[in-house]
Formats: structure tokens, sequence, C-alpha cells
């Protein structure tokens, strides 16, 4: 069997060495082990193809990440340009590349207005720990160096480097190590189906978002420097908030003059229909940390929009900000983005989930409702969650669960995989975020194999 790029390989020999070798983020080796991983080899439009040519459609763009779809050969072709024309310089000691300044140009010009400087990193975890950094270097040249705990929520994501853990509000993480950081507080997630019985949705999100009045209260709001949250929580299941969330956490920072953080590294560059997913959710951020969608995860690249009121501070007042990687604004990983978003643009796939895309994943995503196995489908965007339970209920909150021990989210999964169609699991949720590219006919076609394995599932169960 070849790849395509050419080169011949077995899938046998390269699951023995990668089990030999590979140590994968978020894996159990052992049972690893015991299966053996499935190699992918090629990706086209929203295709892929494993080592041994079965074809899947990829319903997680990657990991939230191949917005604009595989095989795009423009970028591939802008990203060999600058390899061989300056691979590498660094933005240190007052130099600069021509990608790098043209992307942080761009990006000002599509980000909401106000954002102006952009900094750039090479993962959404270091991005957030740009963010952090530069949350408590802001409070520092205002006077206020004392502002230095952070508030996110529970069951968020933000990385995995010991700010992005401590950040995130997973507990399977913090149990593996000294974490999360002192300083880091969370609060809990605006889920309605888990937290929203007895309210309506509009008053469970007023309800969510007095959590944070009350922990700043606990804190002492001159003690608190930033709170950070997705738009959308996506890695905790495609959390959608209730419509009355965001603005009333955005009344209660400008209450407290607390800066607010959008980590946007899944929802920024078109996931909810517009740019930033800050726009869609009515939240007026003061930093948003990116990546993934601002290349399409053809080369890594994060970054962190620093909105007037922090870029001010840090450049009219701050000195030397000590904070870098070797490879901000790497100009190769630059010149990916440019030629991105120059796709995304040219093809108007925001535009297209806003208007057309997003509201047909809408109709047919939230149709398997109807389905024996789920107890409510919801979607917003391009991202969309199932709950599996074992009885519905007439109401969002009186439907039974299935015992954890069952793992049945985890078998759904797996015959997704065997059938053609990628679908994650969290829990018993299950989770899509197709690539902006993906037409409607191809929703259509990803819809119809989600509904094949609902039922092979529902079969295992029933
Ligand atoms: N923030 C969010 C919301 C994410 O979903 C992720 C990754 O999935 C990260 C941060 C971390 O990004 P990275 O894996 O590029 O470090």
């Amino acid at each position: 069997m070849t790849g395509q790029a050419g080169e011949a390989f077995d899938t046998a020999e390269l699951q023995r060495l990668d089990s030999a070798h590979y140590l994968h983020p978020f894996t159990d080796h052992g049972a690893l082990r015991e299966t053996g991983a499935r190699v992918m080899v090629r990706g086209e439009g929203v295709y892929l193809w494993d080592s041994e040519g079965r074809r899947v459609i990829d319903g997680m763009s990657g990991l939230w990440c191949v917005n604009a779809g595989y095989g795009r050969s423009a970028i591939a072709d802008a990203v060999h340009r600058q390899l061989l024309a300056l691979p590498f310089y660094n933005s240190f000691f007052n130099t600069t590349n021509v990608p790098a300044v043209r992307l942080a140009a761009k990006l000002a010009g599509l980000a909401p207005p106000g954002f102006q400087h952009a900094f750039f990193t090479s993962s959404g975890s270091e991005a957030n720990d740009t963010a952090v950094r530069m949350a408590w270097r802001y409070w520092q040249l205002m006077g206020q160096p004392q502002r230095q705990a952070i508030i996110s929520r529970r069951n968020a994501y933000h990385g995995s480097t010991i700010a992005g853990a401590s950040l995130g509000g997973m507990d399977a993480m913090h149990a593996q190590g000294a974490l999360p950081l002192p300083g880091f507080h969370h609060i809990g997630q605006p889920s309605y189906a888990e937290h929203g019985r007895g309210m309506s949705e509009a008053e469970f999100g007023l309800a969510a978002a007095r959590w944070l009045e009350d922990k700043i209260l606990e804190l002492g709001p001159e003690r608190v420097a930033a709170f950070i949250g997705e738009p959308v929580q996506g890695a905790g299941g495609v959390v959608i908030p209730p419509a009355t969330y965001w603005p009333e956490i955005q009344r209660i920072c400008d209450r407290y003059g607390i800066l607010l953080v959008a980590d946007e590294v899944i929802c920024g560059f078109g996931r909810l229909g517009a740019w930033f997913g800050c726009e869609t959710m009515g939240m007026r951020p003061d930093l948003i940390a990116f990546a993934k969608g601002v290349t399409s995860g053809y080369v890594p690249l994060g970054g962190v929009l620093a909105g007037e009121r922090v870029a001010a501070a840090l450049i009219d007042k701050g000195g030397d900000f000590n904070h870098g990687f070797t490879y901000s604004g790497h100009p190769a990983a630059c010149a990916a983005a440019l030629a991105n978003l120059r796709i995304m643009q040219d093809e108007r796939l925001v535009e297209r989930v806003a208007k057309e895309t997003g509201p047909h994943l809408k109709a047919r995503f939230g149709a398997l409702a109807a389905h024996p196995l789920v107890g409510h489908a919801e979607s917003i965007g391009m991202a969309a969650g199932l709950d599996l339970v074992r009885r519905k209920g007439a109401t969002l909150h009186d439907g039974e669960p299935f015992a954890r021990a069952l793992a049945v989210g985890m078998l759904c999964r797996a015959h997704m995989f065997d059938n053609g169609v990628i679908m994650r699991a969290v829990g018993d949720r299950m989770i899509v975020a197709p690539p902006l590219s993906m037409n409607c006919a191809q929703i259509d076609e990803m819809i119809d194999r989600i509904r094949y394995c609902l039922d092979l599932t529902l079969a295992d169960v029933g």
C-alpha cells in the first residue's frame, strides 16, 4: 500500500512500531496495544482514507481544526514557497518577517472592532498561557498587581500546558498532577441539560452567569484578574449556553473591571457562523485566544488578539513583555494561515455556515432527536451534540441516562468509526464539528451514517 506522498507502508508493521515507540496524546496505551492504531494516510475535501483504503467522512474536522477541508494545494504551495524563501527567522530583537506582518494585519481586519494587535504562538495551549501572562502584566501596569486570580469553568478544556490544564476544569487532568495551580478557580458550566432543572433556559442563563459574580465576591473583586471561557464549550460536549448567559457575564465583568478572555481556539474562524464566536454569543472580550482554524490545522499556529484596553497598556506603558516562543510568528505557519484565510474568504465559508450549511445541519441533526436512543439533539453553526439515553423524557430533564459503566458513547463511537463516519463521544454525548467546507449533500451523507450507527448501537443496548 502507498500513501498520497508515495511512500510504501505496511499497516501491521506501522502498528507494531506505533505500539513500540509512539506515546499518543490522551490515550490508554494498554488498550491501544490490543487493537492497534488506525493509520490515517490521506485526506481530500471532507473525507479521510486509512491505510487499508477505507474511506470515512470526517465529522470532527481532524480535531476541530480542518475548517477549509483536506487537500488544499493553495496552502501547501504557499508553505512550500515560504520554506524556500525563508523557512525561519525569529521575531525577537526588533526583527519581523513578511507573512507574520501580513497575517497580523489580516487578523486585525477580520477580528471584532478594537482588536488591532496579534501575538503568535504555535498552539492553543500556548495561546491561553499567553493570555494569562498578558492579563497579569496588564494589572501590574495598572498598579493593581494583586489582581492575579483567574476564573474559568468546570469541564472546560483550555489546553495541556500547566496553565492550560489549570484553566481547564477537567478533573481527570487535575487528578494526574498537582493541578490546578494556585490562583486558578472554577465555576459551573452553563449546561441547561445538567443544571437547569426547574428553570426556563433564559432564567438558567442568568443564574449560571451569577455563579461568576458569587465567585468574584468570594475571592474579593480586587484580587480577580480575568474570566476565561469558550463562547460555546467544544471538548466539554458542545455546550451551547442560553442566550442570556454571555450578556450577563459581560455585565458582571464590566461591573468589577475584570478582563474577559474568549478562548476561540475552536469557535474562531467561522465555526459558529461568524469569524469569531464572541460575535455570535454577545461577548465583548478584552483578549481572544485562537489556534486550529486559523491555518485549518495544516501547520501549527495559535495566538492572542489583544483588544485596545490591554494592547494600549502593554505597548504604551509596558516596556519589554518578557514572553515569547521561538516559533512566534513562524513564517511558514503564517503563510499557511494567509492562504487558508484567502480560501475561506473566496469560498465565503463563514457566510455559508451562517446562511446555508449551519441551518441545514441544524435541521438534519435536530431531527435525530426522534431516534429512540436520542434524548436531545442541538447545534449551532457547524458544531452539534446529542445525548444518548436509555429512556426519553417528556422534557430535557427527565429522561433516563445509561449507567456510566456501560460506556454507550464509546460503543456508539466505535460503530461510527467502523461505518465510515467520525463522531466524538464525551461520555454519552455524541458530537460533531465538520469542516466548514462540508456541503449540504455531504451533511446528508454524514447524518445518514450517524442514524445507521445509532440503530446499531440501539440493537446492542436495547
Ligand atoms: N482551547 C480550546 C477551547 C481547545 O479546544 C483546545 C484544544 O482542543 C485548546 C485550547 C488547546 O489547543 P492546543 O491543543 O493547540 O494546544
